[in-house]
C-alpha cells in the first residue's frame, strides 16, 4: 500500500494548471489534497469549455479554498494519568448546498492534507445525492487501537469541549468515518448536550437508535457501494448474481458492503485487515465477520480459526491478487496502486467500485479506464452513507422515526438516481460509461451553480 502519491496526471488545459498551480503553492506537501483536486480538475476540461462564467467568477478558485479551517489542541489523560496531545480539525470546505456535512476519522494518519481531500470529495459526493447538505471533514491523529473504553471517552469530550462552539443542526454537522462509529459518537453528543444544554438531535448523524440516530445508517455506506455496483452491472446487461467478489477491509463499510452482495446473489470470497488477508472462497459467514470486528474487535486471523473449512488467513498478503470479477476496495485512501489494479485487470475483474474514500490511486483509475472495466468512484458508490445521514436529519427535524424497510427502500432510490445522473451526465459529454466523468461533471455542476447564484461567497 502507497501512502502518499505524487500526481504524474495528464496535463490540464492552461487555466485549469493555473488553479493547481496555486492550489499546489498555497497548500505545500498537502499530497493527498493536491490528488483529490487533480481528479477533478482533470476531468473538467470540457465543462469549462461549455461554461465560460465559471472560470470569470473564480468558481475553481473558490471551490478549492475551504469556507473555514479550524485547528485544535485536544488534551486529554491516559489510564495511568499521563497525558496526552493531539490535535484536532474541521475543515468546513463548502456550504452552497446546506449546512456543512461530513464525518471524523481518528486515525494517527490524519493530517491537514487528509482531511481537506475527504472535505474536498465530500462536496461533490454530498451534491450527488441530491440532498439538501454541503461538504466538511474532520477528525484527530488519535489512535483509539488498544485504548480502553474511558479513555476513549475522555478523548471524545475533550475533542467536543473546542468542536461544539463551531457545529450545529444548521452549521455543520459531523458523523463517523474510520475510528468513530456508534461509541464514539455517543460520547460526542452527551458532551455537546451538557455543554449546550440542547437536545439537538441534528447535530450529529449516525447516532444509536435509541438516542435519535436512523435506522439503515450504519449498513448504508456499504448496502449503498453494493447496490451501485449492482447498477454498473446492470447497466452492462449483467448483475451481481453468482460473481464472485473482493472485498478489501472488515470495518463499517466491508462489513455492509459484503453483507449485502451477498443478498444480491454474489459471493464475497476474501476480505483484509492490517494483519493480512481472509481468502474464504465457500463465501464470508458475514455473522461471524460482524462478531469478530464489530463486538469483539479483534483480527481476521481469530475469523479465519473460528471460520475453519477452507478459510485460510495470509499474513501480509495483498487481498488484489486473490481472484474475482469484482473488486470492492473499502479500506482507506490509495490501498489500491497501478500494480494491484493490473493484478486485478489480469485477473479478469469487470467492475470495480470504491466503497472507501480515493481507495484506487490515479494509476490504478487510469489502468482501469484504459481497459474498459467500469469504475465506480468513491464521491458517486460510497454516498449512500451520507445520503441516509440527510435521512436521518430529515427524521430529526421532524421528531419522526422511519421503519428499516422504509428508509432502505429511500437509499435504494438514492443509488439509483446517483448511478442514472452519473451515466447519463457521462453521456451528454461525450463519454459514454465514464463514471468518474459523469460524477465529477453532475456533482461540480450543482455545486457550481449553487455558488454563482449566491453570489461572490
Ligand atoms: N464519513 C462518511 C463519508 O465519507 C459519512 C459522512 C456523513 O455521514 O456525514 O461519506
Amino acid at each position: 500500500m502507497t501512502d502518499t502519491v505524487a500526481v504524474d496526471s495528464p496535463p490540464l488545459d492552461h487555466r485549469l494548471q493555473g488553479v493547481y498551480d496555486t492550489l499546489q503553492r498555497r497548500n505545500p506537501g498537502e499530497k493527498e489534497f493536491h490528488q483529490a483536486v487533480h481528479e477533478v480538475l482533470e476531468i473538467l476540461v470540457p465543462v469549462v469549455a461549455r461554461r465560460p462564467e465559471y472560470i470569470d467568477a473564480k468558481l475553481l478558485e473558490r471551490i478549492c479554498e475551504p469556507e473555514r479551517q479550524i485547528i485544535f489542541r485536544v488534551p486529554w489523560s491516559d489510564d495511568s494519568g499521563e497525558v496526552h496531545v493531539n490535535r484536532g480539525y474541521r475543515v468546513e470546505f463548502n456550504s452552497a448546498l446546506g449546512p456543512y456535512k461530513g464525518g471524523l476519522r481518528f486515525h494517527p494518519n490524519v493530517s491537514a492534507s487528509i482531511v481537506k481531500f475527504l472535505g474536498f470529495e465530500q462536496i461533490f459526493k454530498n451534491a450527488l445525492t441530491g440532498m439538501p447538505i454541503g461538504g466538511g471533514k474532520g477528525g484527530a491523529d488519535f489512535d483509539p487501537k488498544g485504548r480502553s473504553d474511558a479513555e476513549i471517552m475522555r478523548f471524545c469530550q475533550s475533542f467536543m469541549t473546542e468542536l461544539q462552539r463551531h457545529i450545529g443542526e444548521y452549521t455543520d454537522v459531523p458523523a463517523g468515518d474510520i475510528g468513530v462509529g456508534e461509541r464514539e459518537l455517543g460520547y460526542l453528543f452527551g458532551q455537546y448536550k451538557r455543554i449546550n444544554n440542547r437536545y439537538e438531535s441534528g447535530v450529529l448523524t449516525g447516532k444509536g437508535i435509541g438516542w435519535g440516530g436512523a435506522r439503515v445508517r450504519k449498513e448504508a455506506t456499504g448496502y449503498g457501494t453494493a447496490y451501485f455496483v449492482g447498477e454498473m452491472l446492470a447497466a452492462t446487461g449483467s448483475s451481481l448474481d453468482g460473481r464472485d467478489v473482493v472485498v478489501s477491509g472488515s470495518g463499517n463499510v466491508a462489513i455492509y458492503a459484503a453483507e449485502k452482495v451477498q443478498q444480491l446473489g454474489g459471493r464475497v470470497v476474501a476480505c483484509s485487515d492490517s494483519t493480512g488477508v481472509v481468502h474464504d472462497p465457500d463465501g464470508i459467514d458475514v455473522a461471524l465477520l460482524k462478531q469478530v470486528k464489530e463486538v469483539e474487535r479483534a483480527r481476521l486471523t481469530v475469523y479465519a480459526e473460528r471460520r475453519g473449512g477452507r478459510a485460510r488467513h495470509e499474513d501480509g498478503a495483498s487481498v488484489w491478487h486473490v481472484p474475482c470479477t469484482v473488486a470492492l476496495p473499502c479500506a482507506t485512501q490509495n490501498e489500491l496502486d497501478g500494480d494491484a489494479a493490473k493484478a486485478l485487470i489480469d485477473n479478469g475483474v469487470v467492475a470495480v467500485a470504491e466503497g472507501a474514500n480515493m481507495p484506487c490511486t490515479p494509476d490504478a483509475v487510469r489502468a482501469f479506464r484504459a481497459a474498459g472495466i467500469a469504475f465506480g468512484p468513491g464521491k458517486a458508490a460510497n454516498a449512500g452513507g451520507v445520503a441516509t445521514s440527510a435521512l436521518e436529519m430529515q427524521q430529526n427535524a421532524s421528531r419522526d422515526r422511519w421503519s428499516f424497510e422504509h428508509t432502505e427502500e429511500r437509499l435504494v432510490q438514492i443509488m439509483r438516481d446517483i448511478h442514472a445522473d452519473c451515466y447519463a451526465t457521462a453521456d451528454e459529454y461525450g463519454m459514454p460509461g465514464d463514471y468518474v466523468a459523469g460524477a465529477n461533471i453532475a456533482g461540480f455542476v450543482r455545486v457550481a451553480d449553487a455558488m454563482l447564484a449566491l453570489g461572490l461567497v
